[in-house]
């Protein structure tokens, strides 16, 4: 994705050495000095990059719009892109992104900032690896700054693993692709109907039977460490270590960035257990991560549907029959962060449990996360003894596809259910009830979907809404929570000043005409106080950067300014001076109004105490003023008095 230049240059003061990435030619000489710099300690104040540069280059580099996009499903609204927020649920898109000024921000839940804010908070990371990773990613050369020890073990340890695995990784798929204690394996794939083309997509690999295939090709002592931490290796209790997966089909879980993250092995016979996972390490949180999701995210999101499997042979098999936008979970429950990052691709879920009743059971448990994420969800119900590995096998994509049109909303799949269990006598009811009501508790917080979900069983059990949430006699209802958000800092600030620091936050290039015209005796509420010192600091250090000052503000401020910076519409030069003109008009005439209100009481006193000579002074300078406003006025004729615009 291209970058837009818009605003960039403007944003953009001369960097030393300019932007690495697009100067490959001078990215050794600074990496040299800089190294110089930090090995012996001097720290020069220009013009060599510090930290500072490094995060500036990195910024500028990133492409907001391809982070945000890859796990935000974004559409192009105006100048700036829509869609929905990762980090609160929400069905209307009020989560915008405008990349000409690199800045994001959610009109739900206020979330806002830049790529950096972005990707630390939805990808779980510090600055030190956000920064490092964004590097990386757009070639850009950091100095070598030291991180902070904690960090920079961190940091090593987390690529380590990532090493290892995908190391791993590749053994076990080339043995499953030519080694000859793979034929098994592969024999067994076929049966499955799993093609050659499938287990390449997927990286599909065999961990051979034995204990010492991986552990004899991993000899460094801190590979083995990594792969031990991976779980990969697993230590014998009288020293030494042995294989974790053997004899089993493996499938490496891959994180949304492409990394293999950890393992899940089927067994190839009849053993125990069917299914082995990679123990949880730094890199592999299992609540996080869905398997296929990596793979078929593209296909999910050309769907806008993703259908979500209990098994990864289920995927699998979709995937072999053309099906290849679904994903699994990894052997645990659904969890509200794999929804979510199911949302950055999918509008709608559909889920393929099997109709058991353990299938039942995960689908009763996902009620409220799909509810709470208002991610709407349906459910196919397969017939007895299928599971979509088994059926899309005998019956193929078509007839999986017309069950998928046909499946029934969640909720309902979930009433239907219960209500085949247990009945629909008085004793069914309660029962129903008593489920139905372990699910509310997953919604507390969310008071919509509390009081839809409420309403919805309420009305199919025939109770009174009050007896479905408390089980018995009536009670009167829960205060309503309060808003999320409160915005009175914001709605403190007068109409006026808003418009000036509105302006100011746009264009930071006017703040030291607009102070001297006095604008910090107009800005007075402190709301708009905390802003303009922000500005104040933003232009000392950085010619008042956007980015600095969203780093510099925080809470509500900070909230402001980034809902500003998706909002304001875009200026014409010619229109920003003007604007900016009338501005200081307002600004100048408020300052002689002031001047004059404090003058006219010198006169009123000078008049009661008959000092003649002294209020002649006064009228006269009375005069000087009047006509100065007069003059600034006419500077804007068409201008009303109160200076609307
Ligand atoms: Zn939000």
């Amino acid at each position: 994705m291209q970058k837009p230049p818009a605003l960039r240059c403007r944003r953009c003061e001369p960097l030393p050495g300019g932007n690495l990435s697009s100067q490959p030619g001078k990215a050794n000489s600074i990496g040299v000095v800089a190294l110089i710099v930090y090995t012996f300690g001097m720290l020069p104040k220009s013009p060599l990059p510090d930290n500072n540069d490094a995060v500036q280059r990195v910024k500028d580099a990133a492409d907001i719009l391809e982070i945000i996009g890859e796990v935000v499903s974004l559409k192009k609204a105006g100048v700036n892109y829509k869609g929905c927020c990762p980090f609160h649920s929400e069905k209307t898109p009020s989560f915008t992104v405008n990349p000409q000024r690199g800045s994001f921000h959610c009109f739900g839940c206020s979330e806002g900032g830049d790529v950096f804010s972005f990707y630390m908070k939805y990808h779980n990371t510090t600055f030190p690896e956000a920064l490092q990773n964004l590097a990386r990613r757009y070639n850009v050369l950091l100095p070598e700054k030291p991180l902070s020890h904690q960090d920079q073990a961190r940091a090593k340890q987390k690529s380590g693993l990532y090493e290892v695995l995908a190391k791993s990784a590749d053994l076990y798929h080339q043995l499953l692709v030519h080694g000859q204690e793979a034929a098994g394996a592969r024999r067994y794939l076929e049966e499955r109907g799993i093609p050659p083309e499938t287990t390449k997509s997927f990286k599909l690999g065999y961990a051979p039977a034995g204990w010492d295939f991986l552990a004899r090709q991993l000899t460094d002592p801190a590979e083995v460490e990594l792969a031990l931490e991976a779980g990969l290796l697993v230590k014998k209790e009288r020293g030494g270590h042995y294989d974790r997966f053997r004899d089993r089909l493996l499938c490496p879980i891959f994180n949304l960035a492409g990394q293999v993250a950890g393992f899940s092995g089927r067994i190839l016979g009849d053993g125990q257990p069917k299914y082995m996972n990679s123990p949880e390490s730094p890199v592999y949180d299992k609540s996080r991560l869905l398997f296929g999701l990596y793979q078929n995210r593209e296909a999910i999101r050309r769907q806008r549907r993703c259908l979500l499997v209990e098994g990864n042979f289920d995927l699998l098999a979709l995937a072999a029959q053309g099906l290849d936008y679904a994903a699994a979970p990894l052997g645990t429950a659904l969890t509200v962060q794999q929804v979510r990052a199911l949302k950055g691709y999918a509008e709608e879920a559909v889920i393929l449990f099997d109709g058991d009743a353990a299938g039942v059971k995960a689908a009763v448990r996902a009620v409220p996360i799909f509810l709470a994420e208002e991610l709407p969800a349906r459910v196919v119900v397969l017939p007895t003894g299928h599971d979509p590995d088994t059926f899309v096998r005998e019956f193929g994509r078509k007839k999986m596809e017309d069950l998928v049109a046909q499946a029934m909303p969640l909720a309902d799949f979930v009433f239907t259910s219960l209500l085949a269990r247990y009945g629909s006598g008085l004793e069914g009811k309660a029962k129903i009830g008593a489920e139905l009501r372990t699910m509310l508790t997953g919604l507390a917080g969310h008071q919509l979907q509390h009081s839809l979900f409420v309403a919805h069983f309420s009305q199919k059990l025939g109770i009174s809404p009050e007896q479905m949430v408390s089980g018995k006699e009536p009670k009167p209802p829960t205060p309503p929570a309060p808003p999320a958000l409160s915005r009175h800092t914001e709605k403190s600030l007068p109409q006026k000043q808003k418009q000036l620091l509105e302006f100011l936050i746009i264009f930071p290039e006017y703040l030291q005409k607009f102070l001297e015209a006095g604008i910090e005796v107009m800005i007075t509420s402190p709301f708009g106080c905390t802003i303009l010192q922000h500005l104040r600091e933003a232009v000392r250090y950085e010619s008042g950067r956007h980015d600095r000052l969203l780093d510099l503000a925080a809470g509500p401020e900070k909230a402001f300014i980034s809902q500003l910076l998706i909002t304001a519409p875009a200026f014409t030069d010619e229109l920003r001076e003007l604007a900016a003109a009338e501005k200081l008009n307002w600004l100048r005439q408020c300052g002689i109004k002031l001047r004059l209100e404090d003058l006219t009481k010198q006169i009123n006193e000078a008049q009661k105490a008959g000092d003649f000579e002294h209020l002649m002074r006064l009228i006269e300078r009375k005069k000087g003023l009047d006509n100065e406003l007069l003059t600034q006025n006419s500077a804007f004729p068409s201008q009303s008095e109160d200076g609307k615009r």
